[in-house]
């Protein structure tokens, strides 16, 4: 009936829920969530919804982001509306998420375990060639890309999504699909389709999608890049500078909210942003550092004479130079690209770059959301006993000059990979949380806590009992790898250097006596004997973390003792796996999963 489908009934035991509620309070309710399209997909109708507990709480991550969409809305409707736009009613958020993803042949997939059981490479040795040509971003798409990328368009049409760039990305082996930006919860609903056709339409060309953030070590990993801006039920992004930002008070106000809300809660991106697979990636040299920082190009400048009043127009260069004879004008942008930052203008939106590619983008929107709803609340309560026009204005510019002089040390428009920076973020006091684990903390602080419930976007005990489920999830992602990992090294590798060992001996059979065969069996024999004592080492750091009760306290352990025990087992595994011949060595190799794809 039309009513089941309001309203749903599924088992919510077998659901992770952090302790909310025991297996035996198994009832959870699905409402229909009207605001996003339904769709059919493999001949089903599927009904976007939310999904609660038989007490109310939110199990999901939609009902949260739904509520920090509504406290975003009015509270920077109620600036829009101080500034005279007395009809606007709403404002929504608009997101455009560019997806990086991997993509490996089946084949080669189905024989790696470690890719198979936890979604990355957990040994591996670079071959001679990598991303050092820096030629893939601009390269020719292969053509059994190609093919898999057109049938992902029209599948995606079907559903309503339309690409808006599709390209190789700068590793070898991966890509990129950003669909046209829409509104947030439309968006986190289409990103969750898109990885889902993703995988679905690569296994059709035998190939697989990885969505992990860190499937190969020594090349670039995948992120999710959230451009996320404000627009008004009549259509005006209130990031949209225009010609005179000196002069757009509205535009630098707004701007101002989201570097005091930025600099605020670094932390709460930094965990929103982040899971397992992340710590690989951010401050890799390849994505932004674990610092949060706002990059605003030109207008960095401009911000910061806001502290002293003075406002100034940019020098007028709104052409560059020396055009051809046949391109009469090139706009030039109002702000340049920095890849290096983790949040930074571009244009008319804040790019949040550090989200990982496997994540659901609801997290970070909703924590954005929310916490520039509070910088906005509090602007709008200062401005509303103004009347008149100039003094909204005097106002507003004195708030954003107070913003500015508290919140600047968070601008920072330069490399953001460079050592250099690190030193001056840590002398700027930017918080720089260097493992996912140690980020989540600050989800149930009691500033955040406070924050959520006064939005009311989550409540304590769910923000304590999402907590608890980060650091479960965690805990055995982390588990899961090292028994990959010592099952790999058990099953495969080891066996692999013993038909080595052998081969070399029946040689030094052959020929009696021989130096180089000699060295090369005792040389085997020496790697296996060190992959031992790594393997047992590592095996005891991962009985240490687990023996904790908690799984915060196992998270934590497995930061301080397994990862680096696993990096030196690693670091044992692919020093040999190098001297080993082809043919027996039983793991594909990174060479043939970049690139055999090509051909
Ligand atoms: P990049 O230049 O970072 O590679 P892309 O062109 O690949 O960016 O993707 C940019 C994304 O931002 C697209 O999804 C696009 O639709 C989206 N986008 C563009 N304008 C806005 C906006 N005003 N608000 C939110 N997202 C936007
Ligand atoms: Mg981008």
């Amino acid at each position: 009936s039309g009513k089941a489908l309001i309203k749903g009934e599924p088992d919510a035991s077998s659901f992770p829920n952090g302790g909310l509620r025991s297996t035996f309070e198994a009832r959870g309710y699905t409402y229909w969530d009207c605001s996003s399209p339904v769709f059919v997909k493999d001949n089903t109708l599927f009904i976007p919804t939310i999904f609660i507990s038989f007490n109310g709480e939110s199990l999901d991550k939609k009902a949260p982001l739904l509520k920090s969409l509504d406290a975003i809305s009015e509270q920077a409707t109620r600036i829009v509306n101080i500034f005279g736009d007395k009809d606007v009613k709403k404002v929504d958020v608009m997101i455009g998420i560019e997806q990086e993803y991997f993509l490996v042949d089946k084949e080669q997939f189905m024989n790696r375990k470690d890719l198979l059981l936890t979604g990355r490479t957990l040994i591996g040795s670079m071959p001679t060639k990598g991303q050092e040509f820096e030629d893939h971003y601009f390269g020719a798409i292969p053509s059994r890309v190609d093919a898999f990328m057109r049938e992902v368009d029209e599948e995606l049409w079907k559903l309503g999504i339309y690409a808006a760039t599709e390209h190789n990305e700068a590793a070898p082996g991966q890509f990129e699909i950003a669909p046209l930006f829409t509104s947030c919860n439309i968006g986190v609903d289409q990103n969750h389709l898109v990885m889902d056709i993703l995988k679905k339409i690569a296994l059709k060309h035998n190939m697989v999608c990885l969505l992990h953030e860190k499937p190969f070590a020594g090349i670039n990993g995948s992120g999710k890049h959230n451009n996320w801006s404000l627009v008004t039920d009549n259509g005006q992004n209130l990031f949209e500078p225009g010609d005179k930002p000196h002069e757009n008070v509205r535009f630098l106000l707004f701007t101002c909210a989201v570097i005091e809300a930025v600099d605020k809660n670094p932390e709460l991106l930094r965990m929103a942003a982040s899971g397992a697979g992340n710590d690989h990636r951010l401050g890799a040299n390849e994505a932004p550092p674990a610092i949060i920082s706002i990059f605003m190009g030109n207008l960095e400048r401009l911000l910061l004479q806001l502290e002293n009043g003075e406002l100034t127009p940019d020098k007028p260069e709104h052409s560059m130079e020396k055009a051809l004879s046949n391109i009469s004008y090139l706009p030039k942008d109002n702000t340049d690209r920095n890849r290096t930052s983790p949040f930074a203008f571009t244009g008319n939106k804040f790019e949040f770059r550090m989200v990982g590619s496997s994540r659901s983008s609801s997290t970070p929107n909703f924590i954005l959301n929310t916490m520039v709803a509070e910088s906005l609340d509090k602007i709008a309560n200062r401005l509303e006993s103004y009347k008149l026009k100039q003094d909204i204005r005097e106002a507003a510019l004195k708030i954003c000059s107070e913003i500015i002089k508290k919140h600047k040390r968070i601008l920072f428009s330069g490399d953001g990979y460079s050592q250099e920076w690190l030193e001056e973020a840590k002398s700027r006091g930017l918080s720089n949380i260097p493992t996912f684990v140690e980020s989540i903390e600050y989800f149930v602080k009691e500033d955040s806590i406070e924050l959520f419930e006064k939005h009311n976007v989550l409540h304590r005990h769910e923000m304590i009992a999402r907590a608890d489920i980060l650091y479960e999830q965690y805990a055995k992602t982390m588990r899961v790898e090292v028994l990959t990992m010592v099952d790999m090294i058990d099953k495969l590798v080891i066996p692999a250097i013993n038909k080595e060992i052998r081969d070399f001996a029946d040689g030094l059979h052959a020929l009696g006596t021989n130096n180089y065969y000699t060295k090369k069996i005792n040389t085997l024999g020496i790697a296996i004997d060190d992959i031992d004592q790594k393997k047992t080492k590592l095996l005891e750091e991962l009985n240490k973390a687990w023996s904790y009760t908690s799984y915060k306290d196992k998270g934590v352990a497995f930061v301080n003792g397994v990862t680096k025990a696993m990096e030196d087992l690693r670091i044992a595994v692919d020093n040999v796996e190098p001297i080993i011949s082809t043919k027996n060595y039983p793991l594909p190799s990174y060479e043939e999963m970049f690139f055999h794809l090509e051909y």
